[in-house]
């Protein structure tokens, strides 16, 4: 603990955002990541407490009061070392986690919590900037092959790890590019694909090669266009395999009028935008200009499309929860350490949007088979006294339409793609996941490893590093009979 005060004589002080205004006009991150000297200071509000419970909210176990006290006395490489130890990407954490550790401090009792996620980004930062992030190649090699299928975060962390402990990695990725849902789902306002590409350049200088526009599964399931690889050929030239595909299906609304021109799933909008940001020519891009938007669902892919939508020029944007409005605040006695529902706010929300809860949508409607508006309800949930289970019902009389020129549907994902897993035939559980535990990453099917979204469903960035790093050991462990890697 660097300043026994600090806590008391220093007020949190958060990133500063561009102006609405500006940051409107092009699709760049706009975050300005704090100066040494506040990093130094914000590092100074850690109290190193006994037991730190920001490294338990952290699902990769950040060692942050470590890390805070190294930047607050400005030894920031150790501080980069550290942090590396247990986040093999603070690049993507440090910009785009909700920061689960920071509501686990203890300072948030009472007080802000240290702004760890802040203090993360700036080590990274000025750790690239500095050139201290350099490949770091196996000393020796193991001869075995091992093909990690997906290149999200997941996939990403697994081939680092593996590749570090000597094994031969090739990464497969349907899509042209790599990164998963980093590169084609997050928007550049919240990650340039520049911090992608860094990465991707240090992996293979680790040995580690990448194959996009590669499916893996069976041939009938494959776009038009992709090499396609299937599981047994896979088997036969690998000593082990890792399923890190992510959970892409979305959820639906099948509701009236569901087929109307205009209406789309979230992703589709998203990637088409990250791909024409890229270069990409898109023959007909979804486009949001002078229209009025309404996006369906108040998550983290909703928020996304709404900050496309205004950098797109829309007429407006309405965002629709199905849930009640949360309250301003937690009762902190009541939650804390652990992540609490309240009223967030998102960077995209606030650059101008209606939101609107407790809004369940019965109906789209339109003309020459085109959506031009929506009906909608309001709903109350309550406590089934049966069950103890929330239910909703319709508000009677609470019907209203909305203009709709462009709808998105951003309510989550439901599972995986089933194609690859059937392919394999790995067991799934109840949910289409790929059934594996968090001890071994194990499918059901011999030297077959799930991590990621793949085995736990949609998720969160720093939770598919968490399990890309774990399987990564799972896997070496299997391979050599003992492994030195990290859990
Ligand atoms: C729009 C959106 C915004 C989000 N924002 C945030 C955020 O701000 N913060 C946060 O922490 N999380 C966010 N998330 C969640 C986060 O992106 C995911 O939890 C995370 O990317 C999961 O990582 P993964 O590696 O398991 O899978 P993914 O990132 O989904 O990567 C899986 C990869 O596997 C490839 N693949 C699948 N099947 C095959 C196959 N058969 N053959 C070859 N390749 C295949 C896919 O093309 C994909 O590239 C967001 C998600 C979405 C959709
Ligand atoms: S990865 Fe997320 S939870 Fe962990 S220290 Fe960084 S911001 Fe906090």
């Amino acid at each position: 603990m660097g300043k026994i005060t600090g806590f008391l004589e220093f007020a949190r002080v958060d990133e500063s955002y561009e102006a609405p205004v500006e940051r409107l006009k092009h699709w760049k991150e706009f975050v300005v990541t704090l100066t040494d000297d506040e990093a130094k200071q914000q590092g100074a509000r850690c109290m190193d407490c006994g037991i730190p419970f920001c490294n338990n909210g952290c699902p990769v176990n950040n060692i942050i009061p470590d890390w805070n006290d190294l930047v607050y006395r400005q030894h920031w490489e150790k501080a980069l070392d550290v942090l590396h130890s247990t986040n093999n990407f603070p690049e993507f954490t440090g910009r785009i986690c909700p920061a689960p550790c920071e509501a686990a401090c203890t300072l948030n009792i009472n007080n802000d919590p240290v702004g760890i996620k802040s203090i993360e980004h700036a080590i990274i930062d000025k750790g690239w900037h500095e050139g201290w992030v350099t490949p770091q190649p196996p000393t020796r090699k193991t001869g075995k092959k091992v093909a990690v299928v997906g290149s999200g975060p997941a996939g990403l962390a697994c081939a680092q790890q593996l590749a570090r402990a000597g094994h031969s990695v090739t990464v497969f990725e349907k899509n042209n590019r790599v990164g998963g849902l980093l590169r084609y789902g997050i928007p550049d306002f919240k990650l340039e694909k520049s911090n992608i590409d860094r990465r991707v350049a240090q992996l293979e200088a680790e040995g580690v090669e990448f194959m996009t526009s590669t499916y893996i599964g069976a041939e009938t399931d494959a776009e038009d266009g992709v090499t396609v690889r299937t599981p047994e050929s896979l088997k036969e030239e690998f000593d082990a395999i890792v399923l890190s595909g992510g959970a892409e299906t979305p959820r639906d609304l099948p509701i009236p009028g569901r087929d109307l021109k205009g209406i789309h799933f979230a992703m589709e909008f998203l990637t088409q935008q990250n791909k024409a940001n890229a270069g990409d020519r898109i023959a007909k891009q979804l486009s949001a200009k002078g229209k009025h938007v309404i996006v369906i669902g108040g998550g983290d892919t909703g928020s996304d499309c709404v900050g496309t939508s205004n950098r797109q020029g829309a007429a407006s944007v309405t965002q629709f929860e199905l849930m009640p409005k949360p309250p301003e605040s937690e009762d902190k006695a009541v939650v804390w350490p652990y992540w609490p529902l309240k009223l967030r706010t998102s960077s995209s929300q606030e650059e101008g949007c209606e939101r609107d809860w407790a809004v369940s949508t019965k109906t789209f409607e339109g003309k020459g088979g085109k959506v031009e508006k929506l009906v909608a309800v309001r709903v109350e949930w309550f406590k089934d006294k049966a069950t103890g289970q929330m239910k909703m019902r319709e508000v009677e009389g609470s019907q209203f339409e909305l203009q709709a020129d462009l709808v998105l549907l951003a309510m989550g994902f439901v599972s995986p793609v089933q194609g690859m897993l059937k392919a394999f035939g790995v067991d799934i559980d109840n949910r289409g996941n790929a059934k594996a535990n968090t001890e071994n990453y194990a499918t059901s099917v011999d030297k077959v490893f799930a991590a990621g979204d793949m085995r736990r469903g949609q998720s969160l960035v720093v939770w598919a590093i968490r399990e890309g790093r774990q399987c990564a050991r799972a896997v070496d462990e299997y391979l050599m009979g003992v492994t030195t890697l990290p859990r």
